[in-house]
């Protein structure tokens, strides 16, 4: 049987082998998909043992994104720009790390929630790890306009820096969040605010009846920057579709087949 497993700490919550699991049985494939629980000082040996006992593939979540790009020996386009990995391929040539966050991002935007980027204002909340994974596959949508907004400006500016040659003249910018300005159509949190029911300092006036606010972070209750959302017009969306899309980009990867993930999303929703 072909092996898989995710490697994270901590990773008893992981939804990953469920979703797996189910793009597995409905796709024909035969393959065993683990959760792992690496020691926080021993990511590589945990992975070098993975190998030798015939894996091909792991998905990496916290805390070990960014070791895992220091351990891939190849990284594709999308993993480089974002400077994390949440992918790993076991291949003849060795360890090949993509990052496959972003594409589930913009695939659960654009095709589950049918709310097209092209043309759009675009406002993204936070700097970190998530966010940097998204901007390359926002941009590659071709929005309006890409603001960039974080607490600490000056992490936001580097993000801009690093892709403004790729959004066109002016389209991606940098801003504290006292200096946002104008409504947009896609609001989308990627602080980490959430995880501690904080709402990061966002004005209403950033959404319009009709607006999406996205929340990275998923639920069986919306978080405080969804309800704050929904009191003035916008329409919701967390981050369990992400997950199921970046998952699904990551079995494409890695079996060339690509999953259905309607179904799979049903399934985990009803089971928060
Ligand atoms: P990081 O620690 O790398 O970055 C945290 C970001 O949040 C920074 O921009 C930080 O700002 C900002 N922040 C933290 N607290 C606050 C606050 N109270 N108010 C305003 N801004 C705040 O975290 P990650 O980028 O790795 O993760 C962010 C979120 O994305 C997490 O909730 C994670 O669970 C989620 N995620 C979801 C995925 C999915 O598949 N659905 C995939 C990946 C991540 P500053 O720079 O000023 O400190």
């Amino acid at each position: 049987m072909d092996r898989y497993c995710v490697f994270g700490n901590p990773i008893a919550h992981s939804k990953s082998p469920e979703i797996h699991a189910a793009f597995a049985a409905q796709t024909g494939q035969e393959l065993t998909y683990e959760k792992r629980l690496a020691p926080v000082d021993g990511f590589a040996a945990a992975v070098q043992a993975f190998i030798a006992e015939g894996g091909l593939g792991a998905n990496v979540t916290v805390p070990f994104k960014l070791e895992a790009v220091k351990l891939a020996q190849a990284l594709t386009i999308r993993a480089r720009a974002a400077g994390a990995v949440n992918t790993l391929h076991f291949t003849e040539d060795g360890i090949v790390g993509d990052n496959t966050d972003g594409a589930g991002l913009v695939a659960d935007i654009v095709n589950n929630a049918g709310v097209p980027i092209t043309g759009k204002r675009v406002l993204l909340l936070g700097a970190g790890g998530a966010a940097r994974g998204v901007v390359l596959p926002i941009l590659e949508h071709r929005p309006a306009q890409l603001v960039i907004a974080n607490r600490t400006v000056a992490t936001a500016e580097a993000l801009v820096e690093q892709f403004a040659a790729l959004g066109g003249e002016g389209v991606v910018s940098a801003c504290g969040y006292g200096e946002i300005e104008g409504a947009f159509d896609i609001v989308i949190n990627a602080t980490s605010a959430s995880l501690s029911a904080e709402l990061p300092p966002v004005s209403a006036s950033v959404f319009v009846p009709g607006s999406l606010a996205f929340d990275m972070m998923y639920g069986a209750s919306p978080t405080v920057f969804l309800q704050f959302a929904g009191q003035h017009g916008a329409r919701l969306r967390d981050g369990l579709g992400m997950l199921v899309e970046q998952a699904a980009e990551a079995f494409s990867l890695w079996r060339g087949v690509q999953p259905a993930t309607a179904d799979v999303l049903q399934s985990l929703r009803a089971k928060l």
